[in-house]
């Protein structure tokens, strides 16, 4: 099927650690995970999103008559969450990860089910300093990855000047030969969509189309102006892209994007998100969501594990090594490998070998009745006796001593 893979071991071991640094920053920073469905209601992504976002003109994935979609992103899902599950006016520091699902044109870097972690601060008071706080945490995690990317900020400002944008685009975009699907929001009037639009066609017009600046009231200013001051003072590199609008009607003031050729995490205020999927005009809130397959892409781990691995010298010193394999596996941080199909000794060590151990075990009849193990030093290929009875009751400890600094 074309636009979903299947992300086999390395893939996946790679996306496990990535998750897992996002996990451990986001959660020194308070966060919680939640787990949201992967099925919502499509109307929970209609009213929020806006009838002509891309996602819901032409990229959800609908199911039963179009009652329900897999979900395309988290933030809807989780503003829905908090109101079904919260009281109102409690502050929540959610994370959540998992599939997202767009029926977007397969191509590079473009999926039609990809995974994204992300954080939403939920509450009904904000400060430029509470932005910059979040927007920190994802400079912080990418540097901590080691993935460049440049941060492009701006506001939308409040509604009243997203509505005057809106007519000030309608102004510049009227004669404007464009798309199809820009034609469409046209003549919709939703002149604010046409500027996510990623036709080839539209690029001229919407490079020097009108900036949202002139519409912002001087409170909005000086919030934005504000939220740029302390990524000043944090040495947070950014862009001010005046024509980033974020592609869904719920954002409003702050948005932002963390970009290295293509968008890497997406984000912004939202403000009235509440008010469009519950009726709460007063419960608003911040977050991003970063795509862990394109971060995948530019992370080079460079953290090996180590490993363990066991040779049973004669098909009935199985079990015994068993037993020395499952005592690592549990009390060190060991990975243990090891074949419990009979094999040659040199059998073992070919599969052995595209582990590239650390430690070689050796356990064969001579051992068990002597009481000592051959252990191996794969990087300097020494053979050390050591006594089973102290790896098999302190394994962490007497492998560790082994350890080459
Ligand atoms: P968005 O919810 O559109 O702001 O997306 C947040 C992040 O998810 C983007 O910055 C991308 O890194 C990632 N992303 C969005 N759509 C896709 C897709 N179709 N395939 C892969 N990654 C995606």
């Amino acid at each position: 099927m074309r636009g979903v893979r299947d992300l086999l071991e390395l893939e996946t071991q790679k996306i496990q650690q990535i998750l897992g640094t996002f996990q451990l920053i986001t959660r020194k920073a308070g966060y919680h995970q939640i787990t949201l469905p992967s099925l919502e209601e499509s109307s929970l992504y209609t009213k929020s999103l806006g009838d002509y976002s891309d996602i819901v003109t032409k990229e959800m994935f609908y199911i039963q008559n179009k009652s329900y979609v897999l979900r395309p992103e988290g933030t809807a899902g989780a503003i829905r969450s908090y109101l079904m599950n919260c009281l109102l006016g409690e502050k929540k520091l959610w994370s959540y990860c998992g599939s997202m699902f767009r029926h977007e044109k397969p191509q590079n870097q473009r999926y039609r089910e990809f995974y994204q972690y992300g954080i939403e601060s939920i509450s009904n008071s904000f400060t430029p300093a509470s932005d910059a706080e979040v927007i920190i945490l994802a400079a912080d995690i990418l540097t901590h990855l080691n993935v460049p990317s440049v941060l492009h900020i701006n506001t939308l400002g409040d509604e009243q000047a997203r509505k005057d944008y809106n007519v000030l685009l309608g102004e510049y975009f009227q004669g404007k030969t464009l798309s199809k699907l820009s034609e469409n929001r046209k003549q919709a009037q939703k002149f604010l969509r046409i500027l996510d639009s990623k036709e080839e066609e539209d690029q001229q017009a919407i490079s020097s189309a009108p900036s949202i600046i002139d519409c912002l009231g001087q409170r909005e200013k000086d919030y934005f102006d504000e939220v740029k001051i302390i990524l000043e003072k944090f040495k947070i590199p950014f862009l001010h892209n005046p024509r980033l609008v974020r592609g869904l009607d719920y954002y409003s003031n702050v948005c932002f994007e963390f970009i290295n050729t293509k968008a890497l995490i997406g984000g912004g205020r939202y403000d009235n998100l509440a008010g469009m999927v519950g009726k709460e005009k007063n419960m608003g809130g911040i977050g991003w969501a970063a795509g862990i397959d394109r971060i995948c892409e530019l992370v080079q781990l460079n953290e090996k594990q180590k490993i363990v691995g066991i040779v049973p010298v004669g098909s009935n010193c199985v079990e015994q090594c068993m037993h020395v394999a499952r005592k690592i596996r549990m009390e060190s941080e060991f990975i243990v490998k090891m074949k419990t199909e009979g094999n040659s000794v040199k059998q073992h060590l070919g599969y052995l070998k595209n582990y590239e151990p650390t430690f070689i075990i050796f356990i064969g009849e001579e051992e068990i009745n002597s009481g000592c193990l051959k252990l191996k030093i794969c990087a300097t290929a020494e053979h050390v006796f050591v006594p089973i009875k102290e790896v098999f009751d302190h394994p962490a400890v007497t492998l560790s001593k082994f350890l080459l600094n």
